[in-house]
């Protein structure tokens, strides 16, 4: 453990030559070995993009938006950090262009800046660095690790580059500069490239940022010529080049980050002690099981954005540790939920044992969802199903059980006779789309007995929620008296949290999202639980 509790280093990792070089990864591998080590580390992502948050982008755009406990609708990369350090983050966590010049905008209106022209330098960087230290303020954080989102030599990211800048000559050795570029192969040279790296860091240069750290993402080993060359080139010491191999799983990246020294770097750059050894036990335990499952199960991810993994990353990462505490490969099979009909059902859903339906909004795909819960329900598949996934779950109850056949959600067809999902009271005077939903963590009790307590273990449990439709209580005593019981509620509004089908081995709906909490270190128990049945499913039919 580090003994004396020291002032917060800054740590920032920029991207050059393409995006999707994985700096989220790298950045919570970073913080991962430093809490390792004992340190404590959090981690920021600034978003170079004018949209206050990702909340109002399609995730074809952006991937999934991620909510964090105090409501804020986040980048992906979060996900990651949350999972990897398992500490929640924040929205201080999450800071957008559009952010920032709201916030200077405000100010301006307000006249806190009578008198003056307001500018991108000094006025927005100032209010970059604001959001950057504002996070190491009073020293909480050993560490506060900024990843900037783009590329550098993106117009959007010239001022947080030079907000940089900035900051590394006001606090000299407590910022570092970790550059993460790609080494890429040739394949008809047979050669590894440093030439954009090489340009990546001048780019660096010409905004007056000199990286301490290269972080090379590479498909083959980097040997020490290469390494040499590129120090030589870019003005580090070889010891610095670090190398990013491609591998397998995320989870498997620390590890390369500490054969490679990274923290070691980092903690001799910003003169901290690297006494204490990364003490990484139980993630080495995580990654011997990742690798050696003793089963395979074949889950199906019923939703409209499955050609993108990137949309429902919470939800397969949850889907990986769930897997690996249960000692077994998720083989996932996703499937589109508008290619779903009740002729094809059954060769779609062939050799699954266990079905999720994914969360989403609006009308598109939502008839292939309810055909999905219709085989999961009546052929007893475990099934579970988030925000939209429960709501669906409980119009297909009320046409094929209660024989109410025009049964919907108001959000898509908003004068059914049959209102079962319609929307809160709280949302009908809300007009603006951003930020406006039922966001972040609420308390929900559950019922004694019920499948959830059994699973959860205890009866006040807190979700993380993202909706503006909500199950109909009006219809809660039908549906409870034919067999689909609320098991969960809200203690404050009653609002139905979770339903389920006691009679059914494992019918669960949930308004809210789990997958958001689910990290290596502590698996969401819903999802062990589902993964765990969809074995035994599996098992039964074998
Ligand atoms: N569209 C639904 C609602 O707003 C479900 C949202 C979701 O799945 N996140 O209530």
């Amino acid at each position: 453990m580090p003994e004396v509790k020291s002032v917060t280093k800054y740590i920032f990792v920029t991207g050059g030559v393409t995006s999707s070089l994985g700096k989220g990864i790298i950045s919570a591998s970073l913080a991962k070995l430093l809490q390792a080590r004992g340190y404590t580390a959090t981690i920021q992502k600034l978003d170079p993009y004018i949209n206050i948050d990702p909340g109002t982008l399609n995730p074809y755009e952006h991937g999934e938006c991620y909510v964090t406990e105090d409501g804020a609708e986040t980048d992906l990369d979060l996900g990651h950090y949350e999972r990897f350090l398992n500490v929640p983050t924040s929205q201080a966590n999450n800071v957008t262009t559009g952010r920032i010049y709201q916030s200077v905008i405000e100010k301006e209106r307000r006249g806190d800046y009578l008198g003056e022209t307001v500018q991108v330098i000094p006025h927005i960087t100032d209010e970059i660095k604001h959001c950057i230290k504002l996070l190491g303020e009073d020293n909480k954080y050993d560490f506060v690790i900024t990843e900037i989102g783009g590329t550098v030599g993106d117009i959007e990211s010239l001022p947080y580059v030079e907000a940089i800048r900035q900051l590394r000559w006001e606090l000299g050795n407590r910022c570092v500069v970790v550059h993460l570029t790609l080494v890429p192969y040739l394949s008809a040279a047979k050669e590894l490239k440093t030439k954009p790296t090489q340009h990546s860091v001048k780019t660096m240069q010409e905004y007056g940022v000199q990286p301490d750290i290269l972080v090379c993402r590479t498909e083959k080993p980097l040997n020490e010529g290469i390494k040499n060359k590129i120090a030589l080139f870019c003005n580090v010491s070889p010891a610095a080049v670090i190398e990013s191999i491609d591998t397998d799983s995320i989870y498997r990246v620390p590890l390369l980050m500490r054969e490679e020294k990274l923290d070691l770097q980092v903690l001799k750059k910003t003169n901290m002690s690297a006494n204490c050894l990364p003490e990484l036990e139980k993630w080495e335990e995580f990654i011997e099981r990742l690798q050696n499952p003793e089963r395979t199960v074949k889950i199906a991810l019923v939703g409209k954005y499955v050609e993108l993994m990137d949309a429902y990353k919470s939800i397969i990462e949850s889907l990986i540790h769930a897997g690996t505490s249960n000692r077994c490969k998720v083989d996932l099979k996703m499937i589109h939920s508008e290619h779903i009909e009740k002729g094809n059902i059954e060769n779609l859903l062939e050799g699954v044992s266990g079905i999720l339906v994914a969360p989403g909004f609006g009308e598109r795909g939502i008839e292939g969802k309810i055909t999905a819960i219709s085989y999961a329900r009546i052929r007893r598949i475990p099934f579970l199903g988030i925000c939209l996934g429960m709501q669906c779950a409980t119009i297909e109850f009320a046409r094929n059980v209660l024989s109410l056949s025009k049964a919907h959600s108001t959000e898509m067809l908003p004068d059914t006779p049959h209102p079962i999902i319609d929307i809160m009271e709280e949302q009908k005077k809300i007009n603006l789309k951003g930020g406006t939903m039922r966001l972040g963590a609420y308390a929900c009790n559950l019922k004694e007995d019920s499948k959830v307590y059994k699973i959860y273990g205890k009866e006040k449990i807190s979700e993380r929620h993202r909706h503006r439709y909500e199950f109909n209580n009006k219809y809660l005593e039908i549906f409870e008296k034919n067999g689909m019981i609320s098991s969960g509620k809200n203690p404050e509004t009653n609002l139905v949290e979770i339903m389920e089908i006691p009679a059914h081995p494992w019918f669960v709906g949930v308004q809210f999202h789990p997958e958001y909490k689910s990290t290596v270190a502590r698996p969401h128990p819903l999802f062990v639980n589902f993964v765990k049945a969809a074995i035994e499913f599996n098992n039964g039919n074998n």
